[in-house]
């Protein structure tokens, strides 16, 4: 099985990603504990997580 890394934005850290990420999927920083939010899939980018606001989403 293939790891897939993206790199935090917060920490520089490399993270690993799902193998098939999806736009809008949501990791966390295993070092800083950051939640970032996948942006792109190929190759895949993160970026920090929008604080959650309420009825954010749906
Ligand atoms: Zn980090």
């Amino acid at each position: 099985m293939k790891r897939t890394m993206a790199h935090c934005t917060e920490c520089d850290a490399e993270v690993t990603v799902p193998d098939d990420p999806l736009v809008g999927e949501i990791v966390d920083c295993t070092v800083c504990g950051t939640e970032l939010e996948t942006v792109e899939v190929s190759p895949p980018v993160l970026q920090r997580a929008p604080e959650l606001a309420e009825d954010w989403g749906e």
